[in-house]
């Protein structure tokens, strides 16, 4: 943490650029002014509170900011271990692997208010939050009832990683991009697949992250060997694997661990092709052409809605798939909402926890009132911590553009 501060303060760009979007440098700024001023230096404590900070939302210049933040993060954890509330929110894909009936169960108590008040105090997170229930029927066991678990002959086929939230809280997302892939005309096979890791690294739970990312790394590259090309429906997925998996990276000049390289346990030419091979799947739809047409909705939701790009999406630097998919609906009516340093604040998962609530409202204080002043009649973002805090502060139904391509408008969220 010491490195990072000396290296910012020295720079001092993100002083001004980083001021609104960002709490981390706001704080690295006032402890150095502080110290400028004759005051103390940062104390050890100050700097350790300065990771909770950071949501990894990549707006940031620097990869080595990014790269510094996860070491400190995991080094923290090696010596202090993991908060049972961090565990919690950084493994979906273990609560969403319980047995049916208690996840029955967690989505009976959970569903009312009263029941998501008590299990978020017992679990030492935010009450005021409603923690989403867990589906009934998740996403995995869908795909295997409908024989998407199988490889099949075709000619243009995708392997499918879907993401813990829409697998295991928002399944009808991956169903509709199974519906847009099919009308599309593409053969979809839902793999084998674990959590992408990114909700592991924001916790410095370095050992799952990295046997996660190992073993998406050793299936997905089999299946894009095989002929398969590779979609990911999250963008958090999405930027972990395109983007943070080899921020960094060093290939052909040296070990890489000479390189300010966080992920150096895992194969860099793995790390790399993987990056380059993974496609996001609104890139991926709207590169299709014209299949994509065919594919379309013949109308979408009515009203005026609008749509938020996540930092995730912005970071892989897409180039704005989704609106340019949704404008060819014929009438329907949506505008960008938010500049390129809007963020809502969620952090993944980190808005639940009792001492981030607070500082994640602040966040995305500004998109909520750019949204607010726009009135739409809904929102559609592909992100679905931004649609999980958009629904806690805003009163707009949230869809996914998925859904909306896939024709399953209007219905309520
Ligand atoms: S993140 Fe990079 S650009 Fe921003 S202050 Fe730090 S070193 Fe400078
Ligand atoms: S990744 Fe986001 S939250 Fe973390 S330091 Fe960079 S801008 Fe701030």
């Amino acid at each position: 943490m010491r490195r990072m501060v000396a290296g910012c303060t020295d720079c001092d760009i993100c002083r001004y650029l980083m001021d609104e979007c960002c709490l981390l440098f706001p704080r690295i700024f006032e402890l150095y002014d502080r110290e400028l001023a004759g005051g103390p230096p940062a104390e050890d404590e100050e700097l350790l509170d300065l990771m909770d900070l950071c949501t990894l939302c990549g707006l940031c210049p620097c990869p080595d900011v990014r790269a510094n933040l996860l070491r400190a993060k995991s080094e923290r954890v090696r010596r202090r271990g993991l908060s049972p509330a961090a565990r919690l929110l950084s493994d979906l894909q273990s609560v969403g692997g319980l047995p049916a009936f208690l996840r029955r169960t967690a989505s009976f108590v959970l569903k009312r208010r009263a029941g998501s008040r008590g299990a978020a105090r017992l679990l030492g997170l935010q009450p005021d939050r409603r923690l989403p229930p867990p589906a009934e029927e998740d996403f995995f066991t869908w795909a295997r009832r409908r024989g998407l678990c199988e490889e099949r002959p075709a000619e243009r086929k995708v392997a499918y990683f879907v993401g813990c939230t829409a697998a295991y809280l928002f399944p009808e997302v991956a169903r509709a991009a199974v519906s847009v892939l099919e009308r599309c005309g593409v053969s979809v096979l839902v793999p084998d697949q674990q959590c992408c890791g990114m909700p592991s690294a924001v916790e410095g739970d370095e050992r799952r992250m990295v046997e996660r990312v190992r073993a998406n790394l050793e299936t997905l590259l089999a299946l894009s060997d095989a002929g398969y090309d590779l979609v990911c429906s999250c963008p958090t997925c999405g930027y972990f694997m395109r983007v943070i998996l080899k921020e960094n990276v060093r290939v052909g000049q040296g070990p890489s661990w000479l390189a300010d390289d966080f992920f150096v346990s895992l194969d860099p030419h793995r790390r790399i092709q993987l990056a380059h091979r993974i496609h996001d799947l609104g890139e991926y739809v709207r590169k299709l052409g014209l299949p994509v047409e065919r594919g379309l909705p013949d109308r979408g939701p009515s009203g005026r809605w609008v749509y938020f790009e996540p930092c995730h999406q912005r970071e892989q630097e897409n180039g704005g798939s989704y609106p340019d998919l949704l404008w060819r609906i014929p009438g329907f009516q949506v505008e960008p909402v938010g500049s390129s340093t809007d963020c809502c604040g969620m952090g993944g998962s980190l808005g639940y926890k009792k001492e981030f609530h607070a500082m994640s409202l602040e966040l995305g204080r500004r998109l909520f009132e750019k949204i607010r002043s726009a009135d739409p009649d809904g929102i559609i973002t592909d992100c679905l911590s931004c649609r999980l805090q958009f629904r806690h502060n805003l009163s707009y139904p949230v869809l996914h553009p998925l859904e909306i391509l896939a024709g399953i408008a209007g219905r309520k969220n």
